[in-house]
């Protein structure tokens, strides 16, 4: 166990290892952010900050030595150097390794048993012709690396599309899915401790438009609601089978199939920002409780409905107006320039 009063350590430092070192606080623990950037959100609420590259190997063996616990908050991160963090690393390093590549993330999820759209991996344009000839259009194309909130995706919706769509992703390695019809995407958040206990959170169902999250209500609905819990099985398959210790999220479609895996996070996730007022333990003090050999703590709802929506790129220049409105949670991340598409806070509302 680590006890409060211990320093965790948060490898990048985002809005999501800002909220992370905003739980840490709450319960008494100091953060030290590792992160090459000049002043990174998460550094305003933390204690320490190392300004140091991701594959810098004497700064991650001191960074290793000042904290007690290590973790990631996202998963672009070189695998190898993080070794240095052993056993303080949590989740480990198998999690990250696998869920930065969406081809071993693809055949790991199929090998646990959960359901996946049709795929192909992708390593020139005649595969890419290939694999729409076998799957069938749509087909959606997606580097094996460094993707998110839709980057490094290209659609083809006719054959003549090939060409373009490979030209798009620029050539790399790849994956190509087919494309499911769905009726709803949702995920489930879920943490697990390294003595093998978990907790889910009510699933919410996702918005995203142009492969950005927009919205993520609770309860999810309906459609959605019939498919949680075999999506619940499959995503603790999931985390028994990495060993994963922290809160993984795993993203679904609601397909007439039931629930298919589009993909996993290795971390708290943007589609559980909610559980911050919604919940009664929020994802990140859920994931500092893991890593730190803590008992996790009650998911129930705190309110019968909540509703959260990112605030991303000029819209949040609207806070004057978020910040009157009664009963609404804002959160603003402190990131200065709002460039298009990049996340700058989120608005919570509950309804009781
Ligand atoms: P990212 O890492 O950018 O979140 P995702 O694989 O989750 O990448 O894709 C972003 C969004 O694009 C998904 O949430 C979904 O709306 C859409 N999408 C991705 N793959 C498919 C697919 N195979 N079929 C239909 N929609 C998809
Ligand atoms: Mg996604």
């Amino acid at each position: 166990m680590t006890p409060p009063g211990a320093t965790i350590g948060i490898v990048g430092g985002g809005q999501l290892g800002r909220m992370l070192a905003m739980a840490a606080a709450r319960l008494g623990y100091r953060s030290h952010i590792f992160d090459p950037h000049d002043s990174p959100c998460a550094a305003d609420v933390a204690a320490c900050h190392t300004r140091a590259g991701f594959d810098d190997p004497a700064a991650l063996e001191r960074f290793g030595a000042a904290v007690d616990v290590a973790t990631y908050e996202f998963e672009n991160l070189p695998v190898e150097p993080l070794r240095l963090l052993g056993a303080k690393l949590k989740p480990g390093v198998k999690s990250l390794a696998i869920a930065q590549d969406r081809g071993e993330e693809k055949q790991f999820i199929e090998g646990s048993g959960a359901r996946v759209a049709a795929w192909h991996a992708i390593a020139s344009l005649d595969d890419v012709r290939e694999a729409v000839a076998r799957l069938g259009l749509p087909v959606v194309l997606k580097t094996r690396r460094y993707g998110y909130d839709g980057k490094g995706q290209a659609w083809i919706r006719s054959p003549g599309d090939a060409e373009a769509a490979w030209a798009a992703i620029g050539g790399e390695p790849a994956i190509a899915e087919a494309g499911i019809a769905f009726d709803a995407e949702f995920s489930v958040i879920l943490a697990r401790t390294a003595d093998g206990a978990h907790a889910c959170w009510d699933s919410p169902r996702n918005a995203h438009r142009d492969g950005i999250l927009r919205r993520s209500t609770v309860p999810a609905g309906d459609i959605v609601a019939p498919q949680v819990e075999e999506a619940r099985q499959a995503a603790l398959g999931i985390a028994e089978a990495l060993g994963h210790v922290g809160v993984l999220t795993v993203e679904f479609f609601a397909s007439a199939l039931g629930p298919v895996v589009n993909e996993i996070a290795p971390r708290v996730h943007n589609s559980g920002h909610w559980t911050i007022e919604g919940a009664e333990t929020s994802q990140f003090e859920q994931h500092i409780r893991a890593i730190c050999g803590l008992p996790l703590g009650a998911t129930a709802l705190t309110a019968r409905e909540v509703a959260m929506d990112n605030l991303i790129g000029e819209e949040v220049a609207d806070w004057p107006r978020l910040v009157a409105e009664p009963g609404l949670h804002l959160h603003l991340y402190g990131k200065g320039e709002a460039r298009p598409g990049r996340k700058m806070g989120h608005t919570t509302r509950l309804a009781y």
